[in-house]
């Protein structure tokens, strides 16, 4: 299998901290996002490498047995084995896991199709100020739900299933399988209940006896405050409904933030540009500065250099409830001054009487400046 290395999907050093990583995944997920590449299968490719990668490498766990294993540590087990990130249909990540290091995740041995419905993901995008304070958005998603015909039961007349004869009712069959840890007895659903156990007689004309028809739902999904780009929201139970009853799936939103007017982010910190003149730049001044909580005035003081900038502390991002306990970033001002155009006559002979006033030297910096010129070239 020629899979590529997840640090090289991610361009980071095999030691890159956890920072580094949530770093260069944010640009590459921005970089190749399904939402700014329509049509573009590659990107589309890359997105899924970058996100598989980042799944892994962002999670301790996961990392640590990628580091020891490679890409072995994910294959196998399964049917097909492997992730698929931009499926999410019949069990997951979390089962491959279960399998293969002995149901660390909480599930055990499970045979996912019998167990519960498919899990699907849905990209959202959502406002920047949504993201800072959260929102609830109702999304519209085809999923299977129960079905109303037979109330999910699969069968026509509503009686009980009978016993499957391939497994005796136990949903399962035993598979022996070579990995690389040698040879392994691998639990696998019966295919011909598909894990039920059980076979209905007499199938519900509407849904094939599965329980389950296609459906387009409305669901409100609540984006908590402080998300970020790549952020992932579980909705549980927003999957597809499971065979006959069994549970739904889950569904998993992948947030993305659509970009703001005036502001950036980078984490919880905000990023905004003040455009000031050379006299207020000059001579300090009172000014009116934007911020996710509307305008707020700001003194900026004398003498304030080009691309300065100024902290306001918790005009940020807020930190997700938990990780930061609802604390809030700082927003960082950087002011841009910006040197006049078209003067009037009275205007340059005012500047023209300034530069008489001050000589050829305005500040000690351009002292030191001519000085070095002087030293370099003569004169
Ligand atoms: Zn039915
Ligand atoms: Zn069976």
């Amino acid at each position: 299998m020629s899979k590529k290395d997840y640090y090289e999907v991610l361009g980071v050093p095999r030691g890159a901290s956890d920072d580094e990583i949530k770093k260069a995944y944010r640009k590459l997920a921005r970089q190749y996002h399904p939402d700014v590449n329509k049509d573009n299968a590659d990107a589309a490719e890359k997105f899924k490498e970058v996100n598989e990668a980042n799944a892994v490498l962002s999670d301790p766990e996961r990392r640590r047995q990628y580091d020891q294993f490679g890409h072995a540590a994910f294959e196998g087990g399964g049917a097909g084995g492997g992730f698929d990130f931009s499926g999410f249909t019949g069990g997951g990540v979390e089962d491959i896991f279960d399998m293969f290091f002995g149901g660390a995740r909480g599930g055990g041995q499970r045979s996912n199709a019998a167990e519960r419905g498919g899990d699907l993901r849905l990209n959202l995008e959502v406002g920047f100020e949504e993201a800072a304070f959260g929102v609830e958005k109702e999304v519209k998603i085809k999923r299977s739900e129960p079905c109303s015909n037979c109330h999910g039961s699969g069968s026509a007349s509503g009686g009980p299933a009978d016993v499957c004869p391939e497994c005796h009712g136990s949903g399962q069959i035993k598979v022996m399988q070579n990995t690389m840890f040698g040879r392994m007895v691998n639990v696998r659903p019966c295919p011909k209940c598909q894990g039920e156990g059980r076979i209905i007689k007499d199938p519900c004309r509407v849904c094939n006896g599965t329980g389950c028809v296609r459906n387009t739902a409305a669901i409100k999904v609540r984006v908590p405050a402080g998300v970020d780009e790549g952020t992932r929201l579980r909705v549980s139970g927003g999957g597809d409904a499971g065979l006959r009853g069994r549970p739904s799936g889950d569904l998993y939103v992948y947030l993305s933030i659509a970009p703001h007017k005036l502001f950036t982010r980078d984490g919880q910190t905000v990023f905004c540009e003040v455009p000031i003149s050379i006299v207020q730049a000059t001579l300090g001044a009172e000014i009116e500065v934007p911020t996710l909580d509307g305008k707020v005035s700001f003194k900026v003081p004398e003498g304030t250099q080009p691309n300065t900038t100024f902290r306001l502390k918790g005009k940020g991002i807020p930190r997700l409830q938990g990780i930061g306990g609802g604390s809030r970033g700082d927003q960082m001002v950087k002011v841009k001054i910006v040197v006049p155009k078209n003067l009037t006559g009275k205007q340059k002979n005012l500047l023209k009487a300034f530069a008489d006033e001050t000589g050829d030297n305005i500040n000690p910096e351009e002292k030191g400046f001519a000085k070095l010129l002087k030293n370099l070239f003569g004169g």
